[in-house]
């Protein structure tokens, strides 16, 4: 049993999400209940995000202050690490057609302190912000094939997505409009179910990579690399961590290894 399959609903949603981290003994297969399949992408005919451009949107106020504001400038550094690392190179294994996976850049970010969320949004608020903020001559630059909008939420702002909630449902995830705009949606990971026994910096690096490398495979979900019984590549690996540098990312699942790598 995934832990995505015990903690979060069913669904659609459930595919592209973090789901939070639940305790151990939820993962432990069940004696005499049959096990899941083994995981095994398989390649649905979509795009890819094959050369991934990362653009950082923080939403509200609250990143001007200094110390969200240091997590911020923290986390761009880390995109422009990661994207350059061997996480996006152990893609390429996923490279197909004329989508050939490579290395990608971080190409820019923005605080946008007069666009200021509620205590809760939903993603249709997300996502209409999005649209009007990529306007010509808007705030955001103009989505391209390769672009990914990664959107932070400041501490203390829930997310709803469908029905579900961040920090009870799920801890983050991507989605696209019209199959031309790609985005992370990424609520502030101040709560038990979205750190586990990470810090909240090891807890937003890791829910960005999960959602990072699905985004690259599967950037409208299900229609890349996607396992109908385990989902995308970071939902089979969730709350499975490593280094990289000083970063902690999340296991991604390699079909060639068959493991979680
Ligand atoms: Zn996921």
């Amino acid at each position: 049993m995934t832990p995505e399959k015990t903690v979060s609903p069913r669904g659609r949603d459930a595919i592209r999400i973090v789901p939070i981290a639940a305790p151990a003994q939820l993962f432990v297969h069940v004696k005499g209940v049959a096990p899941v399949a083994p995981p095994r992408l398989t390649y649905r005919g979509g795009p890819l995000l094959a050369q991934v451009e990362v653009y950082t949107v923080y939403l509200g106020s609250a990143w001007a202050a200094p110390a969200p504001g240091k997590v911020a400038s923290d986390i761009n550094r880390f995109f422009g690490t990661i994207l350059a690392s061997d996480l996006i190179g152990g893609l390429s294994e996923y490279s197909t057609g004329s989508y050939h996976i490579a290395s990608g850049r971080f190409i820019g970010t923005t605080i946008l302190s007069d666009v200021e969320p509620a205590a809760s949004v939903t993603d249709e608020w997300i996502r209409s912000k999005l649209v009007e903020l990529t306007n010509p001559g808007s705030a955001l630059p103009p989505p391209n094939s390769n672009l990914l909008y990664f959107v932070y939420l400041p501490p203390g702002v829930s997310l709803v997505l469908g029905g579900s909630k961040s920090c009870q449902a799920f801890c983050g995830y991507h989605d696209q409009i019209d199959g031309k705009l790609f985005y992370a949606a990424m609520p502030y990971p101040n709560c038990n179910g979205c750190l586990g026994s990470l810090s909240t910096f090891q807890a937003l690096t890791s829910t960005s990579s999960h959602e990072l490398c699905e985004a690259v495979t599967d950037p409208i979900p299900g229609a890349g690399w996607y396992d109908d019984a385990n989902g995308e590549i970071g939902d089979i690996c969730a709350w499975q961590t490593r280094q990289v540098g000083e970063y902690t990312v999340q296991l991604e699942w390699s079909n060639k290894n068959n493991q979680c790598k």
